[in-house]
């Protein structure tokens, strides 16, 4: 650990010793676990809960073997399992808090510490409304940037509403058996009464719909008008253009918002690592990630989980969200891109189940499994070396006879042997549960053959994510980015930055994009160039 990593290190723990210092009342925890059985895991429980135990003096451990007449009382069958606090809650931890999982169990000691769910004022609507008992199961990972939002929906849930709502957090590497039986092959994904009520990660009023509907909803209308709120700008997309915009606006004196409607930090959250944002010659994308947001929120209000719906152009201009409206002088659409799908039969019957769009997430699962990665240009290359360095027989397949990712990359994956495909195209993947083989067509040879795989990743390029655009007539050029002069949209008072807007895809280029959108919008404001 270098001295910059060590100080970090001293003020995340002190932030954490802080949030823990809210807790006054006793948090017991019984960890289960059957020497001989996932010990690793058994082992990293029992790190994690000491490292929380020298910042808080609330957490009552208590240890047992499944033998014990509790875990046959509690029907525990999982080495290791943490049950959390039984006699109020019916909460418990298969497996063990690792890497992202880390934020998961600090909420979770928060809200069973506080007894208290945090669940905004739509979510307790609809959550009131559940009569019926719901057992969750959230299988997540220890290197998916989705999984705290969704294991933390789910937390909510079952601190809420104890009596009728019980919680098992599933890590599927301590529990590849049970990811198995579910055919949860990428996560999160979440099951109620044994039921898919969600694959990937949704709002917290989402996940509560989900829950009450026992099936995955994509729409949340509000039973209320939505809360108003009044800006000079609302920034949709907290990616590093959205985010960096937001810093240089508020900056310049505009009450700005930003508005991200999944993952803060965007396309960077599941990149595996980033080596070319200056003054970082080597960092993981969630944690340049988590650099920004903590920079960004020094200065901008950001309202994360929230999707823009609808834009009405006018003076004001109205941004409707799945929460509430913005009447705002200006927008900056800042929206990134969205992967591309083969769009070949079986892709979307077996997406969760063996075909994934990122490696960083569901990787893990296929540890010395065989799997495809589909492309051939830097993210392909990219996730291909990822899953060859967790330990996965992985093999490259490219339509062409020639890579297009750049020579550092391919040098990369010679030197690490990875088999590459060329003039190979994918053309169904097949599987009656989950991925099984995956059909290939040769384009030079002509001859179609099949492979036997577990898992086929797809990194085929992104589009960029304009339909929230196209809603109101902007215009887009004949690649399909959004089309502007300096930043401006043909609508006025409508501005983009980052790859909607095409140019070089690169983290550097965004963020140098929204600093330059946010002072063009800055400058209009003071001088409206459409008056
Ligand atoms: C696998 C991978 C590896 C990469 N590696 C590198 C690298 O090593 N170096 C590098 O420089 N670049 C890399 N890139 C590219 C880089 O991540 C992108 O260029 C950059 O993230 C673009 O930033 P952005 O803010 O424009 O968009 P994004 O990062 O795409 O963010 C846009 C955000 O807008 C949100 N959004 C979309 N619609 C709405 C809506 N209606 N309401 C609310 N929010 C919305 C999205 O959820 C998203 O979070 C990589 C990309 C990928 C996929």
């Amino acid at each position: 650990m270098d001295q910059q990593e060590e100080i970090q290190a001293l003020e995340a723990q002190k932030e954490i010793e802080r949030i823990l210092d809210a807790i006054k009342t006793e948090i017991p925890i019984y960890l289960y676990a059957q020497p001989g059985q996932n010990d690793v895991f058994t082992d990293v429980a029992k790190q994690a809960i000491r490292f929380f135990r020298q910042l808080t003096d609330k957490i009552v451990l208590r240890e047992f073997d499944l033998n014990h007449e509790s875990a046959k009382k509690l029907n525990v069958e999982y080495s290791p399992t943490l049950v959390f606090d039984p006699d109020r809650y019916n909460i418990r931890w298969l497996g063990a808090p690792l890497g992202e999982e880390g934020r998961i169990f600090l909420e979770a000691l928060v809200l069973i510490g506080l007894q208290k769910s945090n669940l905004g004022e739509q979510s307790l609507q609809v959550i009131k409304r559940i009569d019926t008992p719901r057992n969750i199961k959230v299988f997540i990972s220890a290197s998916c940037p989705y999984c705290p939002q969704q294991a933390l929906n789910a937390l909510k849930a079952a601190v809420e509403k104890p009596e009728l709502i019980s919680l098992e957090i599933i890590d599927i590497q301590a529990n590849p058996q049970l990811a198995d039986q579910y055919s949860a092959h990428s996560v999160p994904q979440t099951f109620s009464n044994e039921i898919l009520i969600a694959q990937g990660a949704q709002t917290e009023e989402l996940f509560m719909l989900s829950l009450d509907r026992m099936e995955q909803q994509t729409v949340f209308i509000p039973e209320n008008d939505a809360e108003e709120v009044e800006t000079d700008l609302v920034i949709i997309g907290g990616g590093p253009a959205g985010l960096t915009a937001g810093i240089y606006a508020e900056r310049s004196g505009l009450k700005t918002v930003v508005v991200e409607k999944g993952v803060l930090g965007g396309q960077v959250a599941t990149t595996p690592i980033v080596e070319n944002y200056p003054g970082l010659k080597q960092v993981g994308g969630k944690t340049l990630v988590d650099i920004m947001v903590t920079h960004a929120l020094e200065y901008v209000q950001i309202f994360p989980g929230e999707e823009v719906i609808g834009i009405t152009p006018g003076s004001p201009i109205i941004v409707q969200t799945t929460r509430r409206k913005f009447l705002t002088k200006t927008i900056l659409i800042a929206t990134g891109a969205t992967h591309r799908n083969l769009g070949i039969p079986g892709e979307k019957r077996l997406s969760g189940h063996g075909v994934s769009y990122c490696s960083t997430c569901d990787g893990p699962l296929f540890k010395g499994r065989k799997v495809i990665v589909v492309g051939g240009g830097n993210s392909a290359a990219t996730e291909a070396l990822h899953l060859h360095h967790i330990g996965i027989d992985v093999t490259l397949i490219h339509r062409r006879d020639k890579l297009r990712a750049q020579d550092f990359l391919v040098t990369n994956l010679v030197q690490n042997n990875i088999p590459i495909l060329f003039d190979s195209e994918v053309k169904e993947i097949r599987g009656k549960h989950r991925v099984e083989e995956v059909l290939i067509y040769n384009n030079k040879t002509k001859n179609l053959s099949t492979l036997s795989v577990s898992a086929v990743f797809i990194a085929i390029g992104y589009d960029p994510a304009v339909a929230i655009a196209t809603q109101i007539g902007i215009e887009l050029t004949e690649e399909g980015f959004i089309k502007h002069d300096n930043y401006r949209t043909n609508v006025p008072g409508i501005y983009t930055a980052g790859d909607v807007s095409g140019g070089y895809k690169q983290i550097v280029t965004a963020a140098g994009h929204g600093a330059e959108a946010a002072i063009t919008i800055f400058e209009d404001l003071i001088n409206p160039y459409w008056t």
